[in-house]
């Protein structure tokens, strides 16, 4: 909903007719008449009221969504910024991730980021799933939970094998 110039225009109309019953009634003596009057007052009070709330309620609906759209934006710039910093790579016999370019490293351990994830905005950093066992082992991915075979156990040789030119 949006609050524009014909709600606003809306709830001073309303003032507007309120003040006329007021000077009509100040001009009665009937008593009648005055009560009558006096109903058609309350009657234009209360739906001014209710007309001012609703404008209000909108607005914070408003102001809540641009808040959201702001952080939205924050997050996605964020996001790009830290994206940039990734390449992909094949580590070996097709577990494809994404792993911080050369010189991006920025003091972080070797790490790999997992591909279904990354191309959905979502950063979650591939884990062993801790078996010794070369045909046991795998990286996976906690946030969509893909798991890739892989005899490598450290991601720092995996990272530096995928690097050295094919033979
Ligand atoms: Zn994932």
């Amino acid at each position: 909903m949006n609050v524009d110039a014909q709600t606003i225009g809306g709830a001073l109309t309303g003032i507007k007719s309120a003040l006329d019953i007021v000077k009509a009634i100040v001009g009665l003596r009937d008593g009648e008449a005055i009560r009558a009057k006096a109903i058609e007052l309350q009657a234009v009070i209360l739906d001014t009221l209710e007309k001012g709330i609703a404008a209000r309620e909108a607005q914070a609906a408003q102001l809540d969504r641009v808040r959201e759209l702001e952080e939205e934006v924050g997050n996605l710039k964020a996001w790009n910024r830290e994206k940039d910093r990734y390449e992909l790579l094949d580590l070996y016999r097709g577990l494809f991730s994404y792993v911080p370019k050369v010189g991006e490293e920025r003091g972080e351990p070797p790490h790999a980021l997992c591909a279904n994830c990354y191309q959905r905005g979502i950063k979650s950093l591939l884990q062993t799933n801790g078996q010794n066992s070369v045909h046991e082992h795998s990286w996976d991915c906690p946030a969509c939970k893909t798991k890739v075979k892989n005899q490598w156990r450290d991601m720092g040789q995996l990272i530096a094998k995928s690097r050295e030119p094919r033979t």
